[in-house]
């Protein structure tokens, strides 16, 4: 089985960055998957000679007060289609309430979750451990989607894990 990834977080985290920079030029909506459906995208990766599937849950028209019914859609399905779950927060942006309301939904579902700070360019490293590290999801991992920083380590982490 191939298996999938899905990056979840607040609208502007960087989860479309990513989901680019893995997938890179190959944009191929896979239809085929058994049980995946097609409203949301995704994206076929390859990590050290293995096949991966990412999913960006980026299609919900940025709406910061739509988290309710983010978290009750596609997102919420991505994440029970998912192997693994890249949970994106915005490092500069730093804690909000609807990083906690996502996180709480996370800690009751029994997925591999992988807590990633985002933008760690612009922000100190020290800081983002401690605000996130309370989300409850373990210790957070810095990269930067759009300067291809710590995406390695991260993919490292969550495919060497499955
Ligand atoms: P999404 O809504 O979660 O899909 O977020 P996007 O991928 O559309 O990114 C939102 C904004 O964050 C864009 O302006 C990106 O250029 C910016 N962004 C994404 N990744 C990074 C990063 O690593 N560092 C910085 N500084 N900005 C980033
Ligand atoms: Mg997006």
């Amino acid at each position: 089985m191939v298996p999938v990834i899905a990056l979840v977080g607040r609208p502007n985290v960087g989860k479309s960055t990513l989901f680019n920079r893995l997938t890179k030029s190959r944009d191929a909506i896979v239809a085929d998957v058994s049980g995946l459906t097609r409203d949301r995208q995704y994206g076929e990766a390859v990590w050290q000679g293995k096949p991966y599937i990412v999913v960006d849950t980026g299609g919900i028209s940025g709406d910061e007060e739509g988290l309710d019914l983010m978290m009750a859609g596609q997102s919420l399905q991505a994440i029970e289609e998912a192997d693994a779950v890249l949970f994106l927060v915005d490092a500069r942006a730093g804690r909000t309430a609807g990083d906690e309301q996502i996180a709480a939904h996370l800690r009751k579902r029994n997925k591999h979750t992988y807590l990633i700070a985002n933008k760690i360019d612009g922000a100190d490293p020290d800081a983002i451990l401690g605000e996130f590290a309370t989300l409850g999801l373990g210790q957070p991992l810095g990269i930067a989607a759009a300067h291809g920083r710590n995406i390695n380590p991260m993919l490292d982490a969550v495919l060497n894990d499955e």
